[in-house]
């Protein structure tokens, strides 16, 4: 693509900041830098496609605030979410841990359209426990990729049973998608739930029992 490096500027000071284990001149941070060019022109193109005048002042740094929101939206790519879980305490605690309402902003893979909503985090640990607020961050960062609650659900479940090795994990997540809400079936109180159960969650409806009445409390 031919281009005046010049004018785009203010990209690659954002794909810098991103991405700043990649070299600032390399052959890979070029790639990048032309495909953001090309998104944004695109970008324009099709705003003009649902009637806008792309060009109209209030809307031309709509395509780069795009391209910033979306590398936002989309930080849990440039990290291993299951390694917030590595700090871990020995601690004899033979009970139920439960973090609920965990809140998460992620987008639906199929219409990069948002889906948010809260998460129920809990554990029966074996040996180790881990901080609390670690497992929001991991969820944050499985929630901040182009996603599907389903697959959200699991990852979210599969990150402490590999890490603590516990007996048992359920995770139950709550979501509102506005592919659903604002677009096609249009029915703006439909909430998604999804869960998932590994080891004694699994076997044992007592301890589903107890995580689902323990999250029912307000
Ligand atoms: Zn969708």
């Amino acid at each position: 693509m031919s281009r005046n490096v010049n004018d785009y500027d203010k990209e690659k000071q954002l794909l810098q900041a991103y991405f700043p284990f990649i070299q600032k001149d390399s052959e890979k941070m070029t790639d990048k830098l032309d495909k953001v060019v090309a998104f944004e022109q695109a970008l324009q193109g099709l705003m003009t496609v649902c009637g806008d005048d792309a060009k109209c002042e209030g809307v031309l740094e709509t395509p780069y605030r795009m391209t910033k929101a979306l590398l936002e939206y989309t930080e849990g790519y440039r990290e291993d979410p299951k390694q917030h879980l590595e700090k871990t305490f020995d601690v004899p605690y033979q009970e139920l841990v439960l973090v609920k309402d965990i809140e998460f902003y992620s987008m639906c893979e199929h219409h990069l359209a948002p889906f948010f909503g809260v998460a129920h985090v809990g554990y029966f640990p074996g040996e180790k426990i881990t901080g609390l607020s670690k497992i929001a961050r991991m969820v944050e960062g499985y929630a901040r990729r182009f996603q599907v609650q389903e697959r959200l659900t699991t990852q979210i479940a599969e990150a402490l049973e590999e890490v603590l090795a516990p007996v048992g994990v359920m995770v139950v997540v709550e979501a509102k998608h506005l592919c659903m809400c604002s677009r096609g079936v249009k029915k703006s109180s439909a909430v998604t739930l999804t869960s998932a159960t590994r080891g004694a969650f699994t076997t044992d409806p007592a301890l589903r029992a107890e995580f689902l009445s323990l999250v029912k409390e307000h």
